[in-house]
């Protein structure tokens, strides 16, 4: 089988969140598998590949010139960089003052038509687009190639004026959306699979209250509608051999994870046996970090700490930083994007606190079981599925679920779990399952051939 997969980001080399994982994750499953992935991304910042071919691709004048270079990274798989005007960028879609680039319904319409460019050259048995930036690559392939469609954010639709519907070829009315341009719309209406990363929030979705507007034409598709949860890199994110990690550690013997708890109370200058509560995220509403600092003055009550890695809107960081004024010895803010730092907490704090008030599937849960600390989390999207509440299964939970999403949900489920470190029995139990559960990509990608087959049938 051989796969176009199309995306905006590909980690380790272009990661803004969960979407750059994602697809470097499914795609690295799916290659072991012996799938041929030709994996379609933006030429950001001219990346050197080895063994380049340079193709110049067909598209309409307005998207053009565009071009493709077809090559392979250092682990020797394939990746084809796709340029196109003003696509290479500093940050892919943000410019220094964190505003997205005025151009970017411009630059990702002009992608989304060079993806399908590439898909004519390359002939592919399916495309799987993720994600706005190339929803609309659907609407410029034939009607006759297989399609599945990822939406790993709901919340991020690229919704844009009406006028870049006359760009379309293929059925653009699905793409308007109360006279504007909606890439998301227009993908869940023509793909013939519609993924989500999780079956919680392929659920939710279809409410008004999680669908983000959408929900009418994704209760359309609910036959075609699947949720898969997403996985991690488990040799990434390994903490046995982790390179970010100064001292390593495994599920059957948590001594370097105790030197490194140590670690990460000396780099923020705190002292003492009291739970730090980790928070490692990007600051937007969804994420509710305003919520995790709401519980600031139950702190000190419960014993606990929270130490928060951050970076986004400004206004929420002003937020916390005055949390740490007021509450210095219970509240720390390390602001920025830093993934050895974002490592040293999963695998030092004890606690993971995830208060978002959606989540399409989440990430950091899982990294965060991995490396041994238990999450605390609000009762939605893939936080259902990956969580297993230790209050309602003793034997096999894995963390703590906040019914509300609410200050008093987060309370309550810190209460409880904080309580549950108490006991050493109770604690070793919820980490081991945590730490032992497989986060792989191996049954998800499975699961992906599988959508794949149904809809190349
Ligand atoms: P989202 O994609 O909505 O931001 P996810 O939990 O799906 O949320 O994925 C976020 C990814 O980004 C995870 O790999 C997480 O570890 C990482 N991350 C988030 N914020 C930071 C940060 N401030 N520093 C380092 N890594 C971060």
């Amino acid at each position: 089988m051989h796969v176009l997969l199309a995306t905006a980001e590909l980690s380790p080399l272009v990661k803004v969140g969960g979407l750059g994982d994602a697809v470097a994750g499914l795609r690295s499953a799916l290659l072991a598998a012996g799938v041929e992935v030709t994996t379609v991304l933006p030429d950001y910042s001219g990346w050197k590949l080895g063994g380049e071919r340079l193709v110049k691709l067909d598209v309409p004048a307005w998207a053009g010139p565009a071009s493709a270079r077809f090559g392979t990274l250092p682990d020797g798989t394939p990746l084809t960089l796709v340029k196109v005007p003003g696509i290479a960028r500093s940050h892919p879609y943000l410019d220094e003052d964190g505003q997205g680039w005025t151009d970017n319904p411009a630059r990702f319409m002009a992608f989304a038509a060079a993806v399908a460019s590439v898909a004519e050259v390359t002939d592919p048995d399916l495309v799987h687009a993720n994600d706005w930036h190339v929803g609309p690559t659907l609407g410029f392939l034939p009607e006759s190639m297989p399609t599945v469609f990822t939406i790993h954010n709901l919340a991020y639709q690229g919704r844009t004026d009406g006028t870049w519907l006359e760009v379309i070829p293929r059925r653009p009315e699905a793409f308007e959306w109360w006279g504007d341009t909606n890439p998301l719309s227009g993908a869940i209406a023509l793909a013939d699979k519609v993924v989500t990363v999780s079956p919680n929030y392929a659920r939710e979705i279809l409410t008004s209250e999680f669908g983000a507007g959408l929900d009418g034409p994704l209760e359309a598709r609910a036959p075609d509608l699947v949720g898969i949860t997403n996985g991690i890199d488990t040799d990434v994110w390994d903490p046995a051999t982790d390179p970010l990690l100064p001292t390593h550690f495994h599920a059957e013997d948590l001594h370097g994870r105790r030197e490194l708890r140590s670690e990460l109370l000396s780099r923020v200058g705190w002292r003492g046996a009291d739970p730090v509560i980790g928070v490692v995220t990007r600051l937007t509403h969804q994420k509710g970090v305003d919520l995790a600092m709401a519980t600031a003055p139950y702190l000190e009550g419960m014993g606990a700490r929270l130490l928060v890695l951050g970076s986004g809107d400004r206004a929420l960081a002003d937020q916390v930083r005055s949390h740490v004024e007021q509450y210095p010895d219970r509240v720390h803010f390390w602001e920025g994007y830093d993934e050895a730092s974002a490592r040293l907490i999963f695998a030092g704090a004890d606690l993971l606190a995830m208060p978002s008030r959606f989540e399409p599937c989440g990430l950091n849960q899982m990294q965060a079981m991995r490396y041994g600390s238990i999450p605390v989390a609000t009762a939605v999207g893939g936080l259902v599925d990956t969580i297993v509440d230790a209050d309602v299964d003793s034997v096999h939970g894995t963390g703590f679920l906040a019914k509300d999403v609410t200050v008093a949900g987060m309370v309550d489920a810190f209460h409880r779990s904080v309580r549950a470190l108490r006991s050493p029995k109770r604690r070793a139990t919820i980490m081991h399952n945590g730490m032992t559960t497989d986060w792989s990509w191996t049954v998800p990608a499975a699961r992906y051939r599988e959508i794949y087959e149904a809809a190349i049938s």
